[in-house]
């Protein structure tokens, strides 16, 4: 039996508008998730950003409250998991002797992407953070409206962010709300605040719409927000701004693990014991600090010494076969899973390479899969995974890792085909 494909979140087209029926249940790092290996919480680190300290305390905080791990999220924060029932108030105090948690009721809307290689977003960081913590209105935003602010070379620009401001020549900015074609181009100075209005340009456009939109693409279309309302805005909040109605948008790919220009460290799955965590730190401690990426990598600038973390099994090589893996956490987190998708992955991970990045995901749901970029879908069936490129289904072979190194180096995508296979026709991995 054939069975129309679900598309991936990302691939959700605009003429089909998301009706969304309650508020995002975003985990945060006060609103904890309850997750089947116990509480989950997750830290906002805008811009990825880190110091030594704050990560020697999310270390400690691992240890004493949760199950001794960190995870990286794909926006470039941090997770801690298997938090004990009534640790909440502990671990607040805790983030917040850290200078983790500066604004309480902003937490779960510090969602900033910046470019994790470049030192000249991070003034945007800070005073785009510093304006949403300080505005009540922005608490209204979902824990999942994203910012991103991309130094102009195009890396977090492409991960579908809901405001973008893109570095440019000669002192200027560009700001893009959602996916629009244009931008408003303001000066360098003005684009964290036009970062902001434009936030409160999609909570007027929500409010109006009566819907609980948390995305700007999720708006209806007689409530999307446009360029010339937009500009009409910052010029009445005193900021100059010019409509640029198309732009070519640059797109570029994210920093691969290597030791230098920055050193860029890949820990498996994103996920990483204290031990782990704390080698990294160390390593850290000889440049400046850390920047946590949306790819669960870390950045190190300041070209420290990597010696010591491939011997604490973290990867730097470019050539690893880890690059371009990725996992939701499956089974035995979370009971939505029909598998051990990082088991699965692992017993793979050198036998099913290619260009492409695969993300293993044990529902449709597809947590953590990659942005900005073509990517091979391994979903989890009844039966075993199922394999798919861009909402098209690979054709079965028996052999998992022989259709995913096809899937990966492009070999088997001109023979995919619309329409899924039935779940049993699935390879199966054990
Ligand atoms: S994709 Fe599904 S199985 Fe995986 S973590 Fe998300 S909800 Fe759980």
């Amino acid at each position: 039996m054939l069975a129309a494909m679900p598309q991936p979140p990302s691939a959700v087209s605009r003429d089909e508008p998301v009706i969304r029926d309650r508020g995002d249940a975003c985990p945060g790092a006060l609103r904890l998730h309850a997750a089947d290996d116990g509480y989950l919480a997750r830290v906002r680190l805008p811009g990825g950003l880190l110091t030594v300290h704050q990560a020697a305390l999310l270390a400690s905080a691992a240890d004493r409250f949760g199950d001794g791990h960190l995870e990286l999220t794909s926006r470039g924060n941090v997770q801690l998991r298997g938090l004990g029932d009534g640790c909440g108030t502990a671990l607040a105090e805790l983030l917040d002797a850290a200078g983790l948690l500066p604004a309480p009721s902003h937490e779960r809307v510090r969602n900033i992407v910046a470019t994790p290689a470049s030192q000249d977003v991070l003034p945007w960081v800070r005073e785009l953070d510093r304006l949403l913590c300080a505005n009540t209105r922005v608490t209204a935003l979902s824990g999942r409206f994203l910012f991103a602010l991309d130094d102009g070379r195009g890396d977090v620009a492409a991960l579908d962010p809901d405001v973008t401001v893109l570095g440019r020549p000669g002192g200027r900015a560009l700001v893009r709300l959602g996916a629009a074609p244009g931008a408003v181009a303001v000066a360098v100075r003005n684009a964290p605040r036009a970062a902001l209005l434009a936030a409160e340009y999609f909570l007027d456009a929500v409010e109006a719409a009566g819907t609980r939109a948390w995305r700007v693409a999720e708006l209806p279309a007689g409530h999307a927000l446009d360029d010339a309302g937009f500009a009409a805005r910052l010029a009445a909040a005193g900021t100059d701004a010019l409509r640029v109605p198309a732009v070519d948008w640059p797109s570029c790919a994210p920093p691969a693990p290597g030791p230098r220009d920055p050193l860029c460290v890949l820990p498996p799955f994103g996920r990483l014991s204290t031990g782990q965590w704390r080698v990294l730190v160390q390593v850290a401690e000889g440049g400046d600090g850390l920047r946590i990426t949306p790819w669960r990598t870390v950045v190190l600038p300041g070209t420290p010494d990597p010696s010591p973390l491939e011997a604490a099994g973290l990867v730097v090589s470019p050539d690893s076969p880890w690059r371009g893996v990725t996992a939701c956490t499956g089974r035995p987190g979370c009971a939505k899973s029909l598998a051990d998708v990082r088991a699965d992955a692992r017993a793979l991970v050198d036998r099913a390479r290619g260009p492409l990045p695969v993300h293993w995901s044990g529902c449709e749901r597809r947590c953590g899969h990659p942005r900005g970029t073509q990517w091979v879908d391994a979903l989890a069936t009844a039966d075993g995974y199922r394999l798919s490129v861009d909402g098209r289904t690979l054709p079965h072979r028996p052999d998992l890792a022989a259709a995913l190194t096809a899937a990966r180096d492009g070999t088997a995508r001109d023979s995919a085909v619309r329409k899924t296979t039935s779940s049993a026709q699935s390879p199966k991995t054990q």
